[in-house]
């Protein structure tokens, strides 16, 4: 196991994930990943689509995160047990706060026009995890632009663009073009960043890194500098290194695995109908994704570097 709290620059190559287990829809994971587990309290980061099949995630719930999806193409319709129907497009977030509990669904809106894009889950501190779950949509979202590059910030900060967005950690959560070929964007030293290419390979930090693959990048740098052909799409997710021991199992992200027995148990108890920690999403007839049985060896949490 690395060590959390002195982990150098590095490159993370995604891997993928049964269908079965993601609704039908190709996903290729890049976080939590085991040479790193998270970048500020960003835990998870999947590129999903698009597929044959038409995404079609039946109900399933949420605990400890928020969940951001960010389309790069075709329309997603969320709906969940908070009663919201919701579909998000290229350009627009959607963010789930799970808090305590939710749960939602995910379909395609034109099976013919299967969506792709990323969504990614953000761990909840201490403070914020055992709240009220909700959701927002942002249609409208702060752009940000400089040397050989411009960006629509969906979460936290970069370059002084704010996202409306509400978060619980200090954060960024960009897309980035690149307006030439090369792009010096500006960070904060106190941030530990990773950078994704969605389109070409790029170089960061005169690293080359392949489209899909993630460039770890620790705290202590003012500045990123990516090569890319210009028109090439960059994410760019960072924050506070973040200090909680995590569980992370299936759709949860707690502190114990007495934790996630609990969550695991309501859920599969509810079978689907309403169940009293994450309620109920209506319109799939009752159609819902249990959970998996927990593993034969108990849970056990990875150290944050706190
Ligand atoms: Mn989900």
């Amino acid at each position: 196991m690395i060590e959390q709290a002195v982990i150098g620059a590095l490159t993370l190559e995604p891997r993928s994930v049964p269908l079965d287990r993601v609704g039908g829809v190709g996903v290729r994971r890049v976080l939590p990943h085991r040479e790193l587990r998270m970048v500020g309290a960003w835990c998870f980061l999947d590129r999903f689509g698009p597929s044959i099949e038409p995404m079609a995630v039946l109900p399933h719930p949420h605990a400890g995160l928020q969940a951001v999806t960010w389309p790069l193409g075709g329309e997603i319709r969320h709906r969940d047990s908070l009663g919201n129907d919701q579909v998000v497009r290229t350009g627009e977030l959607n963010l789930l706060t799970a808090g305590a509990g939710v749960a939602h669904s995910e379909f395609d809106v034109d099976p013919g026009r299967p969506a792709f894009g990323v969504q990614m889950w953000i761990a909840l501190p201490e403070a914020a995890r055992h709240g009220r779950a909700s959701f927002n949509h942002y249609g409208f979202l702060p752009r940000a632009a400089g040397y050989g590059w411009e960006a629509v910030v969906f979460v936290g900060e970069l370059d002084g663009a704010q996202s409306p967005a509400a978060t619980f950690s200090p954060l960024t959560g960009a897309q980035l073009t690149a307006t030439g070929p090369i792009s010096r964007i500006p960070i904060r030293p106190d941030f530990e960043y990773a950078v994704m290419s969605l389109s070409g390979p790029i170089m960061v930090d005169a690293v080359p890194v392949t489209a899909g693959s993630l460039r770890y990048l620790p705290p202590g740098a003012e500045e990123v500098i990516v090569r890319a052909k210009p028109g090439s799409l960059l994410l760019i997710v960072g924050g506070e290194p973040f200090a909680d021991d995590l569980l992370m199992w299936w759709n949860f992200v707690a502190r114990s695995a007495d934790e996630i027995e609990a969550y695991q148990q309501s859920w599969n108890e509810a079978a689907g109908g309403f169940s009293a920690r994450f309620g109920e999403v209506r319109g799939h007839n009752g159609a819902w994704i249990s959970a998996p049985p927990l593993p034969p060896v108990r849970l056990r949490p990875r150290p944050g570097r706190g």
